[in-house]
């Protein structure tokens, strides 16, 4: 089983650590002379996705919390998040992936831009010409192989900014993530202590709207002694209707393999890839095998999107709730959160009836229009 994975970002590398488990003979093509450059992830994930990872996550942590705080218009809900949130250093764990999987047998090509893939498992590079049983498209979000082929992600991005400071008012102990429109737009800003400093981000749907939204964030959290911002394209789904074509499987944020709801592709992605080796071990069909597991996954994250696009789309729903929730406690009835099964939350609501009906209630009073609109669109969801 000869397969060529091309970019070696976190997709292109944890399915080339996977597949090498599974006995696959794997090649892999990276334009860059390094892994982990240029960072633009804050690198959140919860103890599952460490554990998926597996010893270069481990390695790679920086903090973890045990809580999420979320705010909008002052009113907040505190969760406890199971299992705990991680902030891994993103440099350190793509370059501890590739070391590993070098270990594993991985061979790699840096400095090497693959100007063509083709179905048939042919993979052109400086114009020599190579063939592979299945290709892994991994070319992230500005990769430019896809669009030839007709298949991936191309729906726009959320515009989002990691910045570092030296002094702001934040809790160790839990991460803030605000949806409040002022510091945001149709996506939310998140802040966390990461040892002496203060990680601040923000996302936005209109470029234009960025500067004017950090700036509100940094007066809102007193954030000064900025050290460094790093940033990039955050997608929020829903995944394309195709991810495989012939023998080429795309993944990462070329196949949009990313929760909705906060843009995350380490847990789809490092799922997608243990899903693959898992089912390879049994199937030995390498195409059949990714096509299947990545067909589960995208099915998962269109779950996600419904909920995603409800709460993203709505700051005034999110307030809405969130004083409901303060109100009536609900945060406590719902117990722990899932940091990335969220379309779970619909089933979680469903398991508290008497809560939720006294929740909407409550709310119907203040915004009958906001509440009602949510739960029709729920229900046609
Ligand atoms: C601001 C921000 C915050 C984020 N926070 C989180 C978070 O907290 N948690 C989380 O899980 N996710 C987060 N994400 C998302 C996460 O960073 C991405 O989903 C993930 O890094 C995507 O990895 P990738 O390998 O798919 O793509 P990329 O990292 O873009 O890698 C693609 C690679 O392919 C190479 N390449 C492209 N074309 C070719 C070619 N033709 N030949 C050879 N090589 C090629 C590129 O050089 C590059 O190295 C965040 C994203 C942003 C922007």
């Amino acid at each position: 089983m000869n397969i060529a994975v091309v970019g070696g970002g976190f997709s292109g590398l944890i399915f080339s650590l996977k597949l090498l488990k599974a006995g696959a003979d794997v090649t892999l093509y990276e334009d860059h002379m390094r892994v982990g450059y240029p960072p633009h992830c804050t690198g959140l994930v919860s103890g599952r996705v460490v554990a998926l990872i597996g010893e270069a996550a481990r390695k790679s942590i920086m903090s973890r919390y045990e809580k999420l705080t979320l705010e909008s218009g002052g009113v907040e809900v505190r969760l406890k998040v199971s299992g705990g949130v991680y902030k891994l250093d993103r440099i350190m764990l793509e370059e501890l992936l590739l070391e590993k999987a070098e270990s594993e047998g991985l061979r790699v090509s840096m400095g090497s831009k693959v100007s063509k893939v083709s179905p048939r498992g042919l993979v052109e590079v400086g114009g020599a010409v190579k063939a592979y049983d299945s290709i892994i498209l991994a070319e992230g979000y500005y990769g430019s192989l896809r669009g030839r082929l007709g298949i991936g992600y191309i729906n726009p991005p959320v515009y989002g900014v990691n910045l570092e400071y030296r002094r702001g008012n934040t809790d160790a102990e839990s991460i803030l993530v605000s949806f409040d429109p002022q510091t945001s737009h149709k996506f939310f800003s998140w802040t966390l202590k990461v040892g002496d400093a203060i990680l601040a981000g923000t996302g936005v749907r209109d470029p234009k709207l960025l500067k004017q939204r950090v700036q509100a964030l940094e007066r809102k959290l007193s954030l000064s002694g900025m050290i460094k911002a790093y940033g990039g394209s955050i997608l929020t789904g829903p995944p394309p209707p195709r991810l495989s074509l012939g023998k080429i499987h795309i993944v990462g944020d070329a196949g949009g393999l990313n929760k909705p709801l906060t843009g995350g592709g380490l847990y789809p992605n490092s799922l997608a890839a243990e899903l693959s080796l898992r089912l390879l071990k049994r199937i030995r069909e390498p195409n059949e095998t990714l096509n299947k597991a990545l067909n589960l996954i995208a099915e998962r994250l269109s779950m996600q999107y419904k909920i995603a696009k409800l709460i993203l789309g709505d700051s005034e729903l999110v307030k809405t709730a969130l004083e409901a929730a303060s109100q009536t406690r609900l945060n406590i009835e719902i117990g722990e959160l899932d940091y990335d099964r969220h379309e779970e939350i619909i089933a979680k609501l469903a398991a508290n009836p008497v809560k939720t009906v006294e929740t909407t209630i409550k709310t119907l009073g203040k915004a009958p229009t906001t509440m009602l609109k949510a739960a029709l669109k729920l229900l046609l969801a």
